[in-house]
Parts: structure tokens; C-alpha cells; sequence
């Protein structure tokens, strides 16, 4: 029995293969392996998909988030790092980068308890928080989770009359909209990751910053590069966090296939939704999709109590399956300390209790996502 795996990135490979080795060919041909022609016309190609003015090549997604969240305490302080009065309030069930990033550029995250429905950041736990503590909110992290867009312009609306900023974790939404407006373009900065596993994946690591702003967008790019518009006479404490000539080429190749990936994944998602809706009953909920929201699945996420049977069961039956994420932030002992928790977030812990993440590749054939269901609809008859 063939096992179901929750991605095949040979079998993309495959797919775009003509494209992305005639990319890497042009590489080595020119051996412009740093600021290459490539990363240029990535940016470009990648500002112009979005509809942003400018998009800034890194070296990774947790990059994107350090750099862009440096670039907001310069403007708004004037120092190099937030100190830990400066808050960010995010999301605690999440990839800990996006926390790790809140750290790592001086500020303390505040976290605040989710949407039950949609996994995303609670809009209103986010406004009560603010209606108490407003002055020492300087930003606002809202993560996109599994490709759906968070609740974006009530978000904003609450930024703007706080006088907070908004970056976006983009990370699992390339290529996501809400009303028609991609994520990533709605804040005041974006960051994406182009980890392998993501919707637009390099081969390697990789990541953007997104933002309409010019002072933003200049400041991401002297972090990049050590910290000046001068690698050698340097004006902030900065990085090397370049991202590859090479991997800005594979990714230029790759674009163009980012739509009717994200199709095929909504495709999947929906044969999965109309095989499973019916189990509610018996315990099993599929994802609620905001309908304001275009929802491109970077994971379809089930939700039961039975959880880890469930992911037993289906193991034995040749379907991978994955738990995003066991612990929610707030549990881990890198944040003990270094936090603020309004309440004590019990949706997020239940949900980090609940998920399972289901095979979800562009390319997977119609019978293997219809196992998937079969297995699943067995497990809960039984
Ligand atoms: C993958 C991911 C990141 C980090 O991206 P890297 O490219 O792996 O550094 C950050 N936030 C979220 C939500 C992610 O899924």
C-alpha cells in the first residue's frame, strides 16, 4: 500500500522541472551568486503579484519578521531594538518564530487567546486588550494561519486608532486574499517565508518583506546587508540576511505555478469537506472558511477530541498526517518571562489538543484524497 504523504516535492519537482533547472542553469552561466540579476527581478515579479510597492528579498520567513519588526522600532523610536515595555500583541498558536521575532527585536509579546472557528487571532480579545493597555501596544503580529487570512480590516481599523502598526505573518498565505486584496499588501509590512513545505517554496530557505512604505523599505534593505547602504561603512546594527541569487531564480520559476497550486489545493480541500462535513456529530469538524476570505490551505486542519487515535489510525492505514501545533507559544519555556497572556488562552490550548493537519499536495490524485476521507469516515464509525 502506497503511503499518503502530506506533501511530494519530487512530484512537483517533476511537474516544473524544464522551468526550474533551465533557472538554475542560468545561475551558474552568469555566477552571480550574491545580488544576482535574479533577486532583482524576484522582488519585482513577487511586489507586482501582490500589488505592493516594494518587496525585499531575505534570507528567511523568521528573517522577514526580525528584520521588519527592527525597521519599525528605528522609525517609531529611534533605537536600534524595542525595549520590553514596547508590546506586540500576536497570536500564541502559531509557528515560534513569530514570537521569537517579537524577542528578538526588543519588545515583549502579548498574547491573546484565538478564534475558534478559524484559528486566527480573536479581533476582539485583541480590542479588549488594547481598550486597557493601548498606550504600551505598539504592534499588532496577526498570522494568516493554514492560508486563511486573518480578520484583516478590523484589525486595521483598531491599529490605526491605537497609533499601532500592523505586520502581517504571511508565511502560510502566499497568495491568500481577503476581499480581494492579497495578505501581505494590508499591513503596514509583510513577511513571507519560502521554506520548502510552503505554498511558494524555494530549495532551501528564503523569505520577503512586503510594504508600501519607502522608510520601511529601506531600512529592511540595510539590515539585509549588515546594517548600511554601505556594506563597509555600516549606520545600524544589522544582519546577513541576503537571500540567494539561486533560490531567487528557482522562485521566479516557481511563481507562475503558485495560482493553480493554490487552486488545487482548495480543489483537495473541498473534496475533503464534502466527505467529512457530516461527522460533525461524531465529533469531527472540518475548517470554517470566513467567506470574505480566499483560503488557499497551506494545511487542512480537522479538528476532535480523538485526536491522536485518529492519527494512529490513519498511520496504520498508509496516511501521514501532522499535528500543527502540539503546544501553543505561551507554554514554551523560551517565552516564560518574556510574555504577557491575557487570561490564561484556553481555545488555543484546546485547539493545540485538537488538530490534525491532512495530506494536502497540489498534485495529489482524486483517489488518494478520497482514501484519506474513507479512512477517516471508517475511524469514526467504529
Ligand atoms: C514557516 C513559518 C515561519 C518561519 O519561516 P522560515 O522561513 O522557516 O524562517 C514563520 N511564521 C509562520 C507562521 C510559519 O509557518
Amino acid at each position: 500500500m502506497k503511503t499518503i504523504p502530506m506533501l511530494d516535492l519530487r512530484q512537483e519537482y517533476e511537474h516544473m522541472k524544464t522551468d526550474i533547472d533551465l533557472a538554475v542553469q542560468r545561475c551558474f552561466d552568469h555566477q552571480h551568486w550574491i545580488f544576482g540579476p535574479e533577486v532583482r527581478a524576484f522582488e519585482n515579479a513577487f511586489a507586482n503579484y501582490l500589488g505592493v510597492k516594494h518587496c525585499i528579498g531575505v534570507s528567511s520567513g523568521t528573517e522577514a519578521l526580525v528584520l521588519a519588526l527592527r525597521a519599525q522600532a528605528i522609525l517609531r523610536t529611534g533605537k536600534e531594538y524595542f525595549t520590553p515595555d514596547d508590546q506586540i500583541i500576536t497570536t500564541p498558536f502559531t509557528f515560534t518564530a513569530t514570537g521569537d521575532a517579537i524577542i528578538r527585536s526588543g519588545a515583549t509579546p502579548v498574547f491573546v487567546d484565538i478564534d475558534e472557528q478559524t484559528f486566527n487571532i480573536d479581533t476582539q480579545e485583541v480590542a479588549a486588550y488594547i481598550a486597557e493597555h493601548g498606550s504600551r501596544v505598539a504592534g499588532i503580529l496577526p498570522v494568516h494561519l493554514f492560508g486563511q487570512a486573518a480578520d484583516m480590516s478590523n484589525l486595521m481599523a483598531i491599529a490605526r486608532e491605537n497609533g499601532s502598526f500592523v505586520l502581517e505573518d504571511v508565511a502560510q498565505a502566499c497568495g491568500a486574499d481577503r476581499c480581494g486584496i492579497k495578505t501581505g499588501s494590508i499591513g503596514d509590512a509583510g513577511a513571507f517565508s519560502f521554506f520548502p513545505s510552503k505554498n511558494l517554496g524555494c530549495c532551501g530557505d528564503g523569505g520577503m518583506v512586503s510594504t508600501c512604505d519607502d522608510a520601511t523599505a529601506e531600512l529592511v534593505r540595510m539590515l539585509l546587508k549588515h546594517g548600511g547602504r554601505d556594506k563597509y561603512n555600516v549606520v545600524h546594527i544589522g544582519y546577513n540576511a541576503r537571500i540567494d541569487t539561486l533560490q531567487a531564480g528557482i522562485l521566479l520559476a516557481k511563481l507562475p505555478h503558485l495560482d493553480g497550486f493554490n487552486e488545487r489545493r482548495r480543489q483537495i480541500a473541498g473534496l475533503y469537506s464534502e466527505g467529512l462535513q457530516d461527522l460533525t456529530a461524531a465529533g469531527l469538524t472540518v475548517p470554517a472558511v470566513d467567506p470574505e476570505t480566499y483560503h488557499i490551505y497551506h494545511q487542512y486542519t480537522v479538528r476532535t477530541p480523538r485526536r491522536d487515535a485518529l492519527k494512529t489510525c490513519l498511520s496504520e492505514q498508509g496516511v501521514e498526517s501532522m499535528v500543527y501545533y502540539p503546544f501553543p507559544l505561551h507554554e514554551m519555556e523560551v517565552f516564560k518571562g518574556r510574555m504577557v497572556t491575557q487570561g490564561a488562552l484556553p481555545k488555543a490550548k484546546k485547539a493545540a489538543a485538537e488538530v490534525l493537519s491532512l495530506p494536502i499536495e497540489p498534485l495529489q490524485h482524486e483517489d488518494d484524497t478520497r482514501r484519506v476521507t474513507h479512512a477517516i469516515r471508517n475511524f469514526f464509525k467504529s
